[in-house]
């Protein structure tokens, strides 16, 4: 294939933006292409060399392609970078300046294998000169170009070729070219090959050799290519996943790290190789796991799934996320931060076992043999699941994940279709987490120590109710909120004859308080309270000084559910340790989300750490 036919695609692309138009055309250009240029031109098209997973770049600086381009025209430098801040684009100064060339050249008939071969070259040199070498190489490239082909060449080195050709429509071309005048039909088997190869150019090429689909048969999930990872989608409350997965769903926990691939090749003297979810490898992030996760497991080659947590080694027990996020693309000090940041991987999918495609299983059997191939230990272990079928059970499991300091369940479907879909969002996989529940994990059993009176429709009762937590240590009662929600008219007066028994004159002495209420009540009564969140507050005095000095915890919006606990004594109350790790769980939460979720999400988190008066 001439070089120049490739450009005129992109040419063509460039002037629309239209995806229909865009198909078109790239199903009109890929239409007969050889099975050696298809690949190649596959990955010039999506501006790259090799599959995005290989991280093989070419980047050029600017600089340096103003050098070459001054060379191959003979410009000076000075020029090139003066008109090159007029157009905004190298390319275009490249293109102009070739057109300017006297007399302008006959097209040297480069063909896309000498571009792909020299670009790749271009690539690859590396270390002491290899700047020079790239110059001169690009420069000799741009000497036999045409001008439009310079233009085209040039943002291509500096990797700002941007013809804005999507994966997605790539795969419908080859579907109109490859299936076999069904290209809807055809699309889905297209796409899930590249979805479990990562490669077009791979698929492309496939296609080309044999011209018709069942080739992509022969693609199949492979150590060293990752896969591109199955997604879930979310529901609202508990019920709603399990209606949806048709009453029964294994929960997994959802942990808070990262996500990655893990290929083990069949052949230990070779290495294993780590995928983040963007497909990137990051094995060198993670020696550690590279070292031991072949010991964990028991079969070979094996490509499996989980998330990378920080763990604090003394307990086990998980970190917040942050900190994994501070391994993240580090390339010096890896071994002080392995000591510093351990991790544990905690695996929650196998795709292959051995020879075996284990993503075509469905998702019980992938589990089963997950727990059969692993020997959980330090480094290595599963995800935390339990099989559930009422609403009743899924929270006291979802409570249970969040207690142990993860964001929420996954819900896993069952059924016999429950294959690993790579790359595809469904509801095999559902995600539940805190934030859509707008409230804390867990309830709090709080102990009534006083009482303001109500007024307008509430007059002659209590209208709230100041209520505390218990601080074992110092045998103390310290407020936590005052509450007025959640109780219908009747269980207030209800409420207020009870109490008045217990209202006393003064403060009791073990009741812990800046506020005073209307009246004191003695700390007998035990109240069940819901809420959206813990904080800080310099009114409450719950755990006071534990996160910040002169600041105590309050329960945000706080709603009495309805249930006093009069099986538990004052004492048997939610304690001030309690309060303490559901506030870090929350926080730990609200960190995480607005680290990889942005400025919705900081809101949340500040607002859990700026102290905050709920009184
Ligand atoms: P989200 O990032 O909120 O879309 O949630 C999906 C992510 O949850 C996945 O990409 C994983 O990184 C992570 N995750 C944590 N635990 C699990 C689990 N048990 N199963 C699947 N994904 C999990």
């Amino acid at each position: 294939m001439r070089f120049a036919d490739l450009v005129d695609l992109f040419e063509r692309i460039s002037a629309t933006t239209k995806r229909l138009e865009i198909r078109a055309l790239l199903a009109e250009h890929l239409r007969g292409v050889s099975e050696s240029d298809i690949a190649p031109m596959v990955y010039l098209l999506q501006g790259q060399l090799r599959p995005e997973y290989e991280g093989v770049e070419l980047g050029l600086a600017d600089s340096l392609a103003r050098r070459a381009i001054a060379q191959a025209t003979g410009t000076p430098e000075e020029t090139v970078r003066a008109r090159a801040s007029r157009s905004g684009d190298l390319g275009t100064t490249a293109e102009e300046l070739l057109r300017d060339r006297t007399p302008p050249p006959a097209d040297r008939g480069l063909t896309l294998s000498d571009v792909y071969q020299e670009l790749t070259s271009i690539a690859r040199s590396s270390g002491e000169g290899s700047q020079e070498a790239k110059v001169e190489r690009l420069s000799k490239l741009l000497g036999r170009a045409t001008a439009v082909e310079a233009k085209y060449l040039t943002r291509f080195t500096l990797g700002k070729l941007r013809l804005g050709v999507k994966d997605m429509t790539l795969l419908d071309a080859l579907a109109e070219v490859y299936g076999g005048g069904e290209p809807k039909q055809a699309r889905p088997t297209i796409e899930n090959a590249f979805n479990v190869t990562s490669d077009l150019g791979e698929v492309a090429s496939t296609l080309a050799r044999q011209g018709t689909l069942e080739a992509l048969r022969s693609l199949r999930a492979q150590v060293g290519k990752p896969i591109r990872p199955m997604l879930g989608e979310r529901e609202a409350t508990l019920k709603d996943v399990l209606e949806r997965m048709e009453g029964q769903a294994a929960l997994e926990y959802k942990y808070d790290g990262l996500r990655l691939q893990a290929h083990v090749p069949r052949d230990e003297t070779e290495p294993v190789l780590l995928f983040s979810r963007r497909l990137e490898n990051v094995s060198s992030q993670f020696p550690e796991i590279v070292r031991d996760l072949p010991k964990a497991l028991k079969v070979r080659p094996a490509i499996v799934e989980g998330e990378c947590v920080p763990v604090d080694p003394t307990t086990g027990e998980l970190r917040p996320f942050q900190e994994i996020s501070r391994r993240r693309g580090r390339k010096y000090d890896l071994e002080r931060f392995e000591e510093e940041v351990p991790v544990r991987f905690l695996l929650f999918d196998l795709l292959l076992e051995g020879e075996e495609q284990a993503l075509m299983l469905p998702y019980p059997e992938r589990r089963a043999r997950l727990e059969r191939d692993v020997k959980a230990g330090d480094r290595v272990g599963l995800a935390t699941r339990a099989m559930v079928e009422d609403v009743p059970a899924a929270q006291r499991f979802f409570d249970q994940a969040l207690a142990d300091g993860c964001e929420g369940v996954m819900a896993k479907s069952l059924a016999p279709g429950s294959t690993y879909r790579a790359g595809a969002r469904g509801f095999w996989w559902i995600k539940y987490k805190r934030e859509y529940t707008h409230e804390l994990a867990d309830t709090i059993d709080t102990v009534v120590v006083g009482a303001f009176w109500g007024r307008g429709k509430r007059a002659g009762r209590y209208g709230a109710l100041l209520v505390s937590v218990f601080d074992p240590k110092e045998e103390t009662f310290p407020t936590l909120c005052k509450v007025g929600t959640g109780f219908d008219d009747s269980s207030l007066e209800r409420f207020t004859n009870e109490l008045r028994s217990k209202q006393v004159k003064d403060r009791p002495e073990e009741v812990v308080s800046t506020l005073t209420p209307d009246v004191w009540i003695d700390p007998s009564t035990v109240l069940e309270l819901r809420g959206a969140e813990l904080t800080l507050s310099p009114i409450h005095r719950a755990a006071l000084g534990r996160v910040r000095e002169g600041y105590g915890l309050a329960l945000r919006f706080p709603r009495f559910t309805g249930r006093v606990r009069d099986d538990k004594s004052p004492e048997q109350a939610t304690t001030t340790d309690e309060v303490v790790h559901l506030y870090e769980t929350q926080v730990r939460r609200a960190e995480s989300e607005s680290s990889s979720e942005g400025s919705e999400i900081e809101k949340a988190a500040s607002g859990a750490k700026n102290p905050h008066d709920t009184s």
